[in-house]
Order: C-alpha cells, then structure tokens, then sequence
C-alpha cells in the first residue's frame, strides 16, 4: 500500500535506514553469491571455489590440533563463562602482546591490545574512531571492500591510491602525497596483501612510514595475513616502524590459523612514542568498545594457549601448501593467453591476473567472464571489480592441490572455447 495514511504515508512510523544500501555496496559475498546462484545444475562435476577467501574446509587446511585443544580446554575449566571486560581479558592480551613482540624492536604491553570479533570488527573500530565530520582516508587500489563500506556508513571520505602491478604492488606514493591534505587522516595498507599477494619489503615498508610521518598521518596495517609469506620476501610487521609513525596494526587467528569462523582479531597501537595516546585516538577506541559486543570470552580464554603452543611445523606446512599452489596456479595460468599475471603471489591466499577480451569473443567484462564460467565450468573467481580493479580477476590458491589443477584446467577449457577465432 503506497499511502496508506500516517507521517510517512504508511500507518506505521517507521523506516528503514536507506543509508545502508548505498554503504554496502559491491561485496565479495554479494558478487560471490550472484555467481552460485548462476551455476548449472546438471553440471556433475564438482564446484570448485577459487573465488572464497575461507580455505577451513579442505583437509589440507585444518587448523592446529594445539588449537582445537585450547578451545575444550577453555570451555572445560568453566573460568571463562563469565563476560569479558570491554577491551578484553588481559591474559589473551598479554599472549598478543607477546606474540607481536617476538618481531618488534621495542616492547607492546597489554595495555596496546584490544581484542575484536576478528579482524573485521578492529576495521570497524578505527575506521568509526577517525571519522570527524570532514575527514579522509586513503584506500589502496585495488583493496578489500570492507574498507570502502565501513567509511561510507561512518561517513569518512575515501580517498584511492593506486598499487602498482609492474613494481610488485608496492604503494604509488606520489599518489598518496598528491590525494592528502589536511583533513586526511591515516593511510591503510594490506600486507601481506589481499587482493594482490604482495609481500612488501623492510625497505618499502620504511617508505611508507617516512611518507606517512611527512604527511602527519598515521598508518593502519592490515595484518590479517601475517606470517603467510613463501617467498623470498619475508614479512616483516609495520609495527616495526612505530618511532617513526603511530601505527595501528589489526590482526586476527582467522588467516594463519585458518579459524575464521572462531571470530578472534586485535587491534593494536603499536606506538612506542605515545601519539596515539596523546592526541585522544586511545581513549576513543576504548569509548567504541564500551559501546560494542566482545569475542566469545572462552574463546578469548585460549589465545594464550593458541599462540604460544602452535608448533612451527603446522606453520611451515600451510606456507609448503600455499606455495606449492601458487606455483601450480602460475604455471598453469601462463598456459591460459586472455590472461596474464603480472606478479607472482608471495604471500595470503590470492593472486591478481588480467583479461586481454581481445583474444576473446563475446567476453567483454570481468563480471561476464566469471558469471560465464560458473555457469559452464562451475569455477568460482572472483571478478575484479569487487575489489576495486575492473578488466581483473582475483583467484585464490588456497585450495586442496588437486581441485585447483582441476579448476585451472577447466579454465583452460575455457579459453579454448571462447578465443577470438583467426
Ligand atoms: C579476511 C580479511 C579480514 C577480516 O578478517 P576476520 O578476522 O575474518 O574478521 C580483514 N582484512 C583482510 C584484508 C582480509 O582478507
């Protein structure tokens, strides 16, 4: 009923908040979902995700059996059926602390930890922190779209600069020099990187910090991947960098663990001269938190059991995997003409490639190159343009071996049938 009677022409006074749409907007799970729904049903075969981020349910990728044991033995001591305290319980604090510790030149202490519902949440608590009327944030090109939405809903002004494909993904600089200004007011970087796979070097890591300081920014790095680095890059935290830019480092057992359904994640102000604290950014994360929901307090209760007792060998295993995949995804890529991958991945779960159409009929969009494909080959890849990169495809290695030599052959398959014919 269109006017039904009542203040908004309807006889109950209320509305959705439109604001939400337009805040949401292009998401990996919404483009993910549009191109299941578009797969074939007689198709026999099985799917084979390449698009998902979320690697938990291939036998290769089962978290640590340390890992699962700190969860029972959590629930089984009955110590954490309490609530959490707000920033949450100092033990978990404490073995985050500890576990960034090991890589940092200085010491955290509990008090810069605070615990989130993963990484997503500790996104959302920074992001709504420095969203003054006014202000803006610089966003890697491409980047992860949750950055984009929760900006847009907090009414914080996004700002792109662009990763360069021929130097590796490293950050455009002279393009974040020339988008800041004075209401600009940290700059993100993801590394290891999700879209791209880079892993960046001390020495660019360094370049970013020294830009930040010069602009009077601080930098908010997305660590989600720590650690999931196999190639001759090692990661290095920007934490490292903390005396020379507040840094504000977001993390979670999501990733390295392979747990992301277990909702764990930090934010921490790694900042040995006390900047953060200073200029009011510390007492305003803890005000968000007062306001906000915490991790499940058992699952808080076995972080230190997690991080201290997980065996390097469950580690060298999953980077083993991933660069074995990632090998394998290359190699067969090249035999694939319409794209091309312009660097390969050393670290997270995921590589950038490019569409050349002009060697394809019919094929004119990232979109209708992956809604193709999941409806001929029942293959998932995540088209570019989710992540900010249109005429771009992100495919995630992180799969059992054997199903991405499948789904790569199949896209093979595909090329085959669809080339632009001489
Ligand atoms: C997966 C991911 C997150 C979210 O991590 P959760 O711990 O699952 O909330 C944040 N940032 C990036 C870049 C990611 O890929």
């Amino acid at each position: 009923m269109e006017n039904g009677g009542g203040a908004n022409g309807n006889q109950w006074g209320f509305k959705a908040n439109e604001e939400l749409k337009t805040a949401s907007g292009i998401t990996v799970r919404g483009v993910l979902n549009s191109l299941l729904e578009n797969l074939n049903k007689n198709d026999t075969r099985p799917l084979i995700p390449l698009g998902h981020g979320d690697p938990s349910a291939f036998p290769s990728f089962r978290t640590a059996s340390v890992a699962v044991d700190a969860i029972v033995h959590s629930v089984r001591s009955a110590r954490f059926n309490c609530y959490s305290s707000t920033v949450g319980i100092l033990p978990a604090r404490r073995a985050i602390a500890d576990y960034l510790n090991r890589d940092l030149p200085y010491k955290l202490s509990p008090d810069d930890v605070y615990l989130t519902l993963g990484c997503t949440q500790a996104i959302e608590v920074i992001l709504t922190v420095l969203a003054r009327p006014g202000a803006n944030i610089l966003l890697p090109r491409p980047g992860f779209p949750y950055y984009e939405a929760r900006a847009t809903h907090s009414h914080l002004e996004v700002r792109h600069f662009d990763l360069l494909p021929a130097k590796g993904w490293e950050v455009d600089l002279d393009a974040v020099e020339a988008l800041a200004d004075e209401n600009t007011v940290a700059l993100v970087i993801i590394n290891p990187g999700n879209p791209c796979g880079n892993v960046y070097t001390y020495q660019h890591l360094q370049k970013i910090a020294e830009t930040a300081k010069k602009l009077g920014i601080m930098v908010i790095a997305d660590e989600v991947y720590d650690h999931l680095a196999f190639g001759n890059t090692p990661f290095v935290p920007m934490g490292v960098f903390g005396s020379i830019v507040p840094v504000l480092t977001l993390g979670s057992i999501s990733k390295r663990w392979i747990v992301p359904g277990w909702r764990l994640g930090w934010l921490v102000t790694s900042d040995p001269n006390g900047i953060l604290q200073d200029s009011g950014i510390v007492d305003s994360i803890k005000s968000f938190l007062n306001i906000s929901s915490d991790p499940a307090t058992f699952i808080q209760g076995a972080v230190p059991q997690i991080l201290e007792k997980t065996e390097e060998e469950f580690f060298s295993k999953i980077t083993d995997i991933l660069r074995e995949t990632a090998d394998i995804c290359c190699d067969r890529l090249k035999e694939i003409p319409c794209i091309t991958c312009p660097k390969k991945p050393e670290g997270s779960m995921f590589v950038m490639v490019k569409l050349n159409y002009s060697l394809l009929e019919g094929i004119n969009s990232d979109m209708e190159f992956a809604l193709k494909l999941a409806k001929e080959e029942s293959v998932i890849v995540l088209p570019g343009i989710t992540v900010g990169l249109k005429d771009w495809l992100r495919i995630t290695f992180a799969v059992e071996p054997s199903a991405l030599e499948d789904g790569l052959g199949r896209m093979k398959a595909f090329y085959d049938r669809h080339a632009k014919k001489q």
